[in-house]
């Protein structure tokens, strides 16, 4: 385990980020709008990328409502993953689920999808705490789902972030998963996303990893952070 807290955060300017590079793909990270996707404005792009926590409860009716949201955005392609308040997505049969899913949504859940020759990866596990949706246990309950990641992945989407990059609590604590840090700074992608840590929104680059925490609510669950724009070449 590296001590990586130190390293320098990228300056974030709110609602301004432009790393848009015409050549490439450019691609929107948001994550954790928990209800309130529908304040979220100028998202621009041809991917939109959201890293879990789209509803509050995770009902149904709720999660219809964000993915009525979602599907309509004006991006070529629309990827999420469920994260720990989405309960519906780990309680519902995976059939019901796959029928939920609208044309033109990309749900990822322990799977991947290539697209014009970038490969995402995304999971919505993250470690227990209390009893929330897709808990595991750290250790070996964890590091299953992390040795499901393919060695070629270039955007890797996983809800909660790895042990201490841009995973730190509003009262200090560093609550990443040790297991996935392992895996990430192994499998090198050119991007990991993430979000769950609202308080630990930013975006950082490690070992050359761009670490994006894209949490657009803060601590208190107002709609403070911009949505993250990054170019990726492939
Ligand atoms: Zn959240």
């Amino acid at each position: 385990m590296i001590d990586i807290e130190n390293t320098e955060i990228f300056q974030i300017n709110k609602y301004t980020i432009k790393q848009f590079n015409k050549s490439s793909m450019n691609i929107t990270f948001i994550s954790d709008t928990h209800g309130m996707h529908d304040q979220l404005q100028n998202l621009v792009g041809e991917v939109i990328v959201h890293a879990g926590d789209v509803s509050g409860r995770g009902g149904l009716t709720e999660i219809e409502d964000f993915l009525n949201w979602f599907k309509k955005l004006d991006f070529k392609y629309r990827i999420f993953i469920a994260g720990n308040h989405d309960f519906y997505f780990e309680n519902a049969p995976a059939s019901d689920v796959a029928q939920l899913i609208p044309e033109g949504v990309i749900y990822l859940n322990d799977s991947g999808v290539s697209i014009e020759g970038i490969k995402f990866w995304g999971s919505p596990v993250q470690p227990e705490f209390y009893n929330w949706a897709f808990n595991r246990k750290r250790g070996v309950g964890i590091k299953k789902h992390w040795d499901l990641i393919p060695a070629h992945t270039d955007i890797l989407i996983t809800h909660g972030p790895p042990m201490n990059i841009l995973d730190k609590t509003t009262t200090g604590l560093h609550v990443g998963c040790e297991e996935l840090q392992d895996a990430v700074l192994k499998i090198k992608p050119k991007i990991h996303v993430f979000g769950h840590i609202h308080e630990a929104y930013g975006w950082k680059e490690i070992q050359g990893i761009q670490f994006i925490n894209a949490s657009v609510l803060n601590e208190r669950y107002a709609l403070v952070n911009a949505p993250i724009e990054h170019s990726v070449k492939s």
